[in-house]
């Protein structure tokens, strides 16, 4: 439920898609939701890259010590995907950040900590 300032907010500025700024409630337009580079279960359970079948540690990162427990990603870093992230990190698009959230929390329900990637 929104509340007063978020509603006013939304009345003059109203929910516009990320892709497209199409009028939508939601991240994106279903349009532009079909264009994302979408990533499949099959994942490293230690730093989230798509693998073939999901492994505990994948090639890349079994000889390396990183320094988390574990990352993922809600797609692959790609087209309009890379094009949110970028309007959210470097342009100042923070009315991103709720919205992106809600896509990440599913992937991480049991999840002490969330943080960034760093540059
Ligand atoms: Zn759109
Ligand atoms: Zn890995």
């Amino acid at each position: 439920m929104l509340g007063y300032y978020d509603a006013l907010l939304n009345l003059i500025y109203p929910s516009r898609c990320a892709g497209c700024f199409k009028l939508t409630d939601d991240l994106l337009c279903q349009k532009c939701a079909a264009l994302l580079p979408k990533l499949d279960n099959n994942v490293c359970q230690y730093c989230g890259k798509p693998v073939i079948t999901t492994v505990e540690n994948c090639r890349e990162c079994r000889t390396k010590r990183l320094y988390f427990d574990s990352a993922r990603a809600v797609w692959a870093f790609d087209g309009l995907a890379r094009d949110i992230i970028h309007d959210y990190k470097y342009k100042n698009q923070k009315h991103l950040a709720g919205k992106l959230a809600k896509r990440l929390v599913p992937l991480v329900k049991n999840t002490d900590l969330i943080t960034w990637v760093p540059l």
